[in-house]
């Protein structure tokens, strides 16, 4: 499996002053070239709100930590106002792209085909995307997890070029709840097996499946640590330099 990646997802949080210095910050740690040499053996991607991705990307010129964005709209250009086009991420000096987040799903109804439409424009700019899946509380106490992730993998996937998943249980985020490593280690084969089926038995190794709810140092070495686990999604941890570095040394 290629290295782990831990993303930081900053959502809406961050004015340019602390937003460039936590940035520069994590930045001088991770280092230039391959962050292998410098420290933990993983990649590093922060994906801040859209209207800092400028500063940011100023901050960790030269750096091997990725710059991200959080969404993109399904279209190149056009008349799509308040919209992000992935056009513009890349040329901003972004890698990936987090498409269908549950924040996005449930804030602005966006359903399995307009992640996949999001997922095809990112790729078609140049982009890789994170591609959200997970299941809320109440479909999880109901047995049908399982089920829903399937759904939405078949249904949000583009089944041509590079792409990433990440495993983000709606009840997980942002709650201080944290799924079980039997939880994760369930969920995480499920969707491995999937993406063989899907993309075929090489391109399904490779794709990374991140894990992403409350990831925080004190988890984070038994959460990256179960298989098919390629990484992590971290919200609020993300916000904390020492905290996200010291998700990353967790990483294998
Ligand atoms: C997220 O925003 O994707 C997330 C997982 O948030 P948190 O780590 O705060 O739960």
């Amino acid at each position: 499996m290629a290295r782990q990646l831990i993303a930081g997802n900053w959502k809406m949080n961050g004015l340019l002053a602390d937003a460039t210095a936590l940035a520069g910050a994590l930045a001088e740690r991770v280092g230039a070239g391959n962050a292998a040499e410098n420290g933990p053996s993983c990649d590093w991607l922060i994906c801040p709100p859209a209207a800092l991705l400028y500063p940011v990307a100023q901050a960790i010129a030269g750096s091997a930590l990725a710059l991200g964005g959080q969404d993109c709209h399904t279209t190149a250009a056009g008349a799509h106002t308040g919209d992000t086009s992935p056009a513009l991420l890349a040329d901003l000096g972004c890698r990936y792209v987090i498409v269908g987040h549950s924040e996005r799903r449930s804030d602005h109804g966006e359903d399995d085909a307009t992640v996949k439409a999001k997922a095809e424009s990112a790729i078609a700019a140049g982009l890789t995307p994170i591609v959200c899946v997970g299941e809320t509380r109440a479909e999880r106490d109901a047995g049908r997890a399982l089920a829903v992730i399937e759904r939405q993998v078949r249904g949000s996937l583009p089944l041509v070029g590079d792409l990433v998943v990440a495993y983000e249980p709606v009840w997980a985020i942002g709650t201080g709840l944290t799924a079980t490593a039997a939880d994760v280690a369930e969920v995480h084969a499920a969707i491995h097996q999937l993406l063989q089926t899907l993309l075929g038995a090489a391109r399904g190794d490779e794709t990374l499946i991140l894990y992403g709810g409350s990831v925080k140092p004190s988890n984070a070495a038994e959460l990256l640590a179960v298989p098919h686990v390629g990484g992590a999604l971290v919200g609020g941890a993300s916000l904390q330099a020492d905290d996200f570095w010291a998700i990353g040394t967790a990483a294998s």
